[in-house]
Order: structure tokens, then sequence, then C-alpha cells
């Protein structure tokens, strides 16, 4: 996945639809999916087909009719959880979410303020949640009830509350997704009074007692890491020392892109993906409901940087999406003119996620399953492909995506050379013309044949 901190702020509009002004570009995320919704979305772009995945999620979008009645039911909820209820909870979470933005909700919460004091309860009387992949009740019951110091008259009720949640944890450790949780809401409503809660310099924390392993693989390739062996870093940099010529052998390019100055790369790896969920949104203002991120920021300038953690469901030693990841920096900085939101004034998609994704498992040598399956079913013209965009679910992003990019890189490397040489120049719309015009469906019936017998 790519993204950037400007498309994100706009994106973090997207999740909540309807109501802009709870979630006004540059507030914090809204309430976090399930671990195993947020896995089967994998790389997939922070869009609001994400935030659809989560159980019940429009429900609360219009103002609910009787908030106090609501709120009673959700302390009631709270107060006799039981794992039957994860789904009720959740959805309790989004009514406080969505609530916000709405008058009735706000004097209904002024009028009986219990709610309040419940989500703590359910914070620490489930304090064996943290660490599980149930966490995500608590943690957004500890968000959800930060988020009401965003309302002066309603803050000093909350104020002891949180302090508390905060005093029995820590910037690592089991309760750390509390503790953050406290720390970033505070950041956003109530910096002010940090100290009270104890979290005044939590991104410094997080940063020297969290990513404590510093390695640097060569002159422009380091890496941060939370927890790698000697052996895993060394693997890692080969890893990605090696990807270089496999990138240059297929692309051919004459050298960086004009004005790229993304000559080094900062590679950014949490141990889990529930740690990645954990510190990374506050770190580095991503969206975590994803398997990792690209940041290209703004080439001319700054650190371009991945952050990325390890795959910890898997038996053997890897950094999930390591290697497309590290295929969006070489094709930002050898292929692509400008920053993000440049390379997507055209459709560009099956290009950007194709290509990482192709280039990921030719040069490691994997067979891409998923991708292979999806073939057999012939679900798409290459003509189509071309339109992909990131409203596009997974599969059409990455499973054809890779398709549309592995057919013409084996079949038709000329037309892949001249789109290239459009993108490189930012010439988006002669690249738009080949793809649409000199291409068109020309191709489609020996792509059919081809899906048919890849492999
Ligand atoms: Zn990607």
């Amino acid at each position: 996945m790519r993204s950037l901190a400007l498309v994100l702020a706009l994106l973090a509009g997207l999740l909540a639809p309807g109501v802009a002004q709870a979630a006004a570009p540059g507030t914090p995320n809204s309430p976090l999916l399930p671990p195993a919704v947020a896995r089967t979305i994998l790389h997939a772009a922070p869009d609001s087909t994400i935030y659809s995945a989560a159980p019940d999620s429009t429900i609360y979008t219009a103002a609910v009719a009787d908030y106090p009645a609501e709120l009673r039911a959700l302390t009631r909820l709270l107060d006799t959880y039981t794992s039957a209820d994860d789904e009720a909870v959740h959805a309790g979470m989004l009514l406080l979410y969505y609530g916000h933005a709405q008058p009735e909700f706000l004097a209904a919460v002024r009028a009986e303020p219990e709610v309040l004091r419940a989500l703590r309860r359910f914070v620490l009387g489930h304090l064996d949640l943290f660490g599980t992949d149930r966490q995500y009740l608590v943690q957004n019951a500890t968000r959800e009830l930060g988020r009401f110091l965003q309302h002066n008259d309603i803050a000093p009720r909350v104020r002891p509350l949180l302090a508390d949640l905060a005093s029995r944890g820590d910037v690592v450790g089991r309760l750390a997704p509390m503790w953050v949780g406290v720390a970033e809401m505070v950041d956003w409503y109530d910096k002010a009074n940090c100290r009270r809660y104890g979290t005044c310099d939590f991104r410094a924390r997080i940063d020297r007692r969290v990513l404590t392993v510093r390695h640097t693989c060569s002159a422009t390739l380091k890496i941060r890491a939370q927890q790698l062996t000697r052996t895993q870093l060394r693997r890692t940099c080969s890893s990605l020392a090696g990807q270089d010529a496999a990138f240059h052998r297929v692309v051919r390019d004459p050298g960086p892109v004009a004005g790229d100055r993304n000559t080094s790369l900062e590679v950014v790896v949490f141990n889990t993906g529930n740690d990645y969920r954990t510190y990374a949104g506050v770190l580095f203002g991503i969206s975590t409901n994803n398997g990792g991120m690209y940041l290209e920021g703004d080439p001319a300038l700054n650190q371009a940087r991945f952050i990325a953690h390890e795959a910890d469901w898997l038996p053997t030693f890897a950094i999930w999406n390591l290697n497309h990841e590290y295929t969006h920096y070489l094709d930002g900085r050898f292929d692509l003119y400008g920053d993000f939101e440049e390379n997507m004034t055209t459709p560009t998609v099956w290009w950007i996620e194709g290509f990482a994704e192709y280039l990921s498992y030719s040069y490691r040598g994997e067979v891409y399953a998923d991708a292979l399956a999806e073939a057999k079913k012939r679900t798409y013209a290459l003509s189509t492909l071309f339109d992909t965009t990131y409203d596009h679910d997974t599969k059409r992003v990455y499973h054809w995506g890779y398709l549309a990019v592995r057919y013409l890189v084996e079949k038709h490397p000329a037309d892949v050379a001249a789109v290239l040489a459009d993108y490189r120049a930012g010439d988006w719309a002669g690249a738009r013309d080949h793809l649409t015009r000199v291409i068109g469906n020309r191709y489609d019936a020996d792509w059919y044949a081809w899906l048919g017998s890849v492999n």
C-alpha cells in the first residue's frame, strides 16, 4: 500500500461517512477493527470499503432516535459483558464515535454520564483481553472514553478516569495499547494537561523504548526495529539489496526520475501486527487497518520510509510485505515522477500495486497462488484493469494487478517501456492514452488465453 499524510487525513473523513464534524481531517483514527477483519484486507487501501467491513458499521452514521436509552443499554452491556457480546460492544463503540456530531447525543451524556465510568470499568474488568485477538474491544473503549476530552464541560469527568487507566499501563508491555490509547487522545484533545496523565513525551518514549534496534544496511538503507536479531537484520538487508538488481532488470530505467532526492530509505519494523496497530498510527500518523505502508512523502525533501511488521502468524521469520513495500520505494524513485498525489492523477493503481506484487513474488521465486486462482475465473478483461483504483477490492487491486503487470512484462515489454517512459516524465495523459487507445482491447483475446495457461 502507498499513501501520504495528506491523503490519509482526507481518508479519515471517508472512514466516517456523513459525520464530517466528528471525523474532520486530522482527527485520530476511528475505532479499530477486529484483527481478523484487518488481516483479511491485508495491505488494502485505507478507503471506506475497509470500514464497511466492520460489523454494523453503518448503523450509527445517522442520528440515533433515543440516545438516553441507547446509552443506558450500552452502560448495562459494558457492565454485564460476556464474550457473546463482542459485536454489540463494537456497535456501541461506533455509537460513541459517531455520536459526537449529534447535539442530542452530547445532551444525553451530560444528563447521564454513567456511561463514561462504565467504559473505565469495562477496560479494568477485562484487562486480560489486552494481548489477545479481542484486544480491540478494550482498546476501543479506552479511546472512546478519551474522545470525550474534546468537550470542555465533559472533560473534567473524564480526566481522572483516563489518568487512572494510564497509571496502570506503560509504553511497553501487555497494557501498552491502553497507555498509548490514552496518550493519543490526550495529545489530540487535552495536550495542555498531559502531565496529569504522564504522557507528555509519549512519541519520544515510543521511539526510545519500542524501536530500540537501529541498524544500517548501507549508505542508502537503514532499519529501525522493535525486535530483530542480528541474523534477521542481515537477512533483511540482503533481501532488499538483492532486489535492486531484479527491479532494474524489469523496468530498465535510465536512473532516478527528475527531482527525486529520496536517495535513502528507512525501514521501520514492528514485532507483531498487534504492535504495528498499537504504535505505528500515533508515531507516523498512518492508518493501521492494513499490512504495512510506504510513505514517499515529498520526494524532493524528506526521508522516505516504510512501516511494516513481522508476520508473527507464520512459523518462520518474515517481514510482512517487505519486498512489496520496497518495490514502492524503488518504483517511486525510478518510475513515477512526482509524489504519490501526482501519481494518482490518472488510474495508475494497476501498475503501482500490480508491479509491487509482481516483483515481490518473482524476486522471491514464490508462487502467487491467490492470483493464479483468480486467473482461472477470467473475471476482468485486461482493458478493464487499466481503470483500477483504490476503491476496488483487494482481489482486483492486488491479484488482478499482478496478473495484468505480469502479462504485459512477459508478453508485451515494449508497451511496458512506453508506459513507463511516460510515467517517468509525469506525462500521465500520454500513458493513459497508450493504455486506453494504443493498447485498448487489442490484447484482450490473447490475455484470456494467457490466463488459461499461466501458472
Ligand atoms: Zn502496496
